[in-house]
């Protein structure tokens, strides 16, 4: 299937006329077009987005919130379809696909309908001075977003429905590799009645389409989620240029298991938080890091649990792990299982490819359990965001504490204990956005998301994203005697 540029609403092919192509990666094969935009294609988007501008930003939140909400069910009416879609575009199970990709990307369509009719300002009476400070909060503009691969429309969408819920236009770029869904989208907007120009949809590479929105000195804010590396670049190229930046990069996240917990529901979850969408999730749980009393005992019973998940075609509804997104991605995360061998890690199980049937040529990897001994090892280092974990045992709290705190990210942390000291004390000193304390990925779409350090920064979600996208400007009104 071939797809074009979402532009002013209308479906358009790149001005140059160059395409990519696009790989099914559950059996290693092209199965569409994409086009291969250009600075052309993003300065067109910005004329039409500057356009539509006035209007949109001057709609009634009522207006806005009732096409959103319009979407939103359009995205349910289409679930089948959609993630059918995901799966392809993706590799990811369809059954991931159909509860959870697809139902969160309506879930932000809805969520940010209903907050931005919650949003306020805050005013401030200066006592003694008979006036009143007042803030407004004003849409920026023309906004850009970039979002990754491996949780395609969901983050997508995480991203342009907060800009457009607070009155922005938006120059929109998805993954190359996984444009699939952000496409199918544009449709929908078109029909549920959202204005040209609104949500532009530019596709193309990152390094050439995705800077041309990062330079265009007529958008005014990135919102972007990828690779750490990435974000730096984007962030050389925006900072002189004085543009807000929201930046959600990498992770490499700790999972901190101490003897006191809910064993048999830290197990399960913890296989979920190890191995979810082939490992492929920036919250992913890859440092696995258990109190050395229930060490043994938890290595035996997880690699039980892990050898029982199922890699097959995504197709599958039985599959558990899919295929990885690409060639490169496999062989990149493949060679972290070389990495292993150099570092002296123990492989406990898995590290070869899958070959699965009818899927002969997809990019399948088994889930792979490594323990390893010192924390600097690049494989306790490095994001890989695949099926891989590695396991390593710590002594008590400070040292499972200093452990979990000793990477460059910042990202998120899960802990799995019933010892409320010890859970108030971790929740104060780690260093990560978020804290699990006893689950893992239970969202909740009103707190504040993203990292620290390495891992990015602002926060979205809630009202911090709404805020994101607006510029506050302070307003202070004297009464004349
Ligand atoms: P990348 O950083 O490679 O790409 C992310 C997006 O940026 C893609 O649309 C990409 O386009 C685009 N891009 C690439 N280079 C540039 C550039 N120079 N200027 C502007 N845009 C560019 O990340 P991946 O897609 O590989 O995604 C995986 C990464 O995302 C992991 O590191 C993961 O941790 C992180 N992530 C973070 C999350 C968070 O919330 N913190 C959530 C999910 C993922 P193209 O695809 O064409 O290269």
């Amino acid at each position: 299937m071939n797809i074009q540029n979402y532009i002013n609403g209308e479906f358009v092919n790149p001005i140059q006329d160059n395409w990519l192509v696009n790989y099914n990666p559950s059996i290693g094969e092209i199965y569409g077009q994409i086009p291969n935009s250009t600075q052309g294609d993003v300065a067109l988007a910005v004329e039409f987005a500057e356009k539509a501008f006035p209007k949109w930003s001057q709609t009634s939140l009522e207006e806005r919130s009732k096409i959103l909400l319009k979407i939103a069910d359009l995205i349910e009416e289409n679930l089948e379809n959609l993630a059918k879609a995901e799966s392809v575009d993706n590799g990811k199970p369809i059954s991931l696909a159909k509860t959870v990709d697809i139902p969160r990307a309506a879930t932000n369509f809805r969520f940010f309908a209903h907050a931005i009719t919650q949003f306020a300002s805050e005013s401030h009476e200066t006592v003694g001075e008979n006036a009143i400070n007042y803030t407004l909060r004003q849409p920026i503009g023309i906004v850009g977003c970039i979002s990754p691969w491996n949780l395609p429309l969901y983050l997508f969408t995480w991203k342009i429905v907060p800009a457009v819920a607070a009155g922005n236009c938006v120059i929109a770029k998805p993954s190359e590799i996984t444009p699939m869904t952000a496409y199918l989208l544009g449709e929908i907007c078109t029909k549920a009645g959202l204005p040209n120009g609104v949500l532009n949809i530019v596709h193309g590479l990152g390094n050439q389409v995705g800077e041309a929105i990062v330079s265009h000195p007529k958008i005014k804010a990135i919102s972007f989620t990828g690779g750490t590396k990435t974000g730096a670049q984007i962030a050389k190229i925006a900072a002189p240029m004085f543009k807000k930046l929201s930046l959600e990069l990498g992770g490499k996240n700790p999972n901190i298991i101490f003897a006191d917990c809910d064993y048999e529901k830290m197990l399960a979850t913890t296989v979920r938080s190890s191995f979810s969408n082939q490992g492929q999730i920036c919250l992913c749980g890859s440092r696995i890091l258990v109190e050395e009393k229930i060490y043994e005992k938890f290595k035996k019973d997880f690699i039980k649990k892990v050898s029982e998940l199922k890699v097959g075609n995504p197709a599958d509804e039985s599959t558990d792990i899919g295929a990885l997104v690409s060639k490169e991605h496999l062989e990149k995360v493949k060679s972290y299982i070389d990495i292993a061998e150099i570092e002296n890690g123990k492989i406990l199980f898995g590290g070869e490819k899958v070959v699965v049937d009818n899927c002969e040529n997809g990019y399948y990897l088994q889930p792979t359990i490594i323990e390893v001994v010192d924390n600097q090892c690049r494989l306790n280092q490095e994001e890989i965001f695949g099926p891989i974990v590695t396991l390593m045992s710590f002594k008590n709290d400070e040292d499972g504490l200093s452990l979990a705190n000793d990477t460059k990210y910042g990202l998120s942390a899960t802990l799995w204990t019933n010892n409320l000291n010890r859970t108030m004390h971790f929740s104060q000193q780690l260093k990560v956005g978020i804290v699990w304390v006893n689950t893992w990925m239970l969202r909740d779409l009103r707190t504040p998301f993203g990292g620290m350090k390495d891992s990015g920064i602002g926060r979205e979600g809630g009202f911090e994203a709404l805020r994101f996208f607006t510029e506050a400007k302070n307003v202070c009104i004297k009464s004349l005697p």
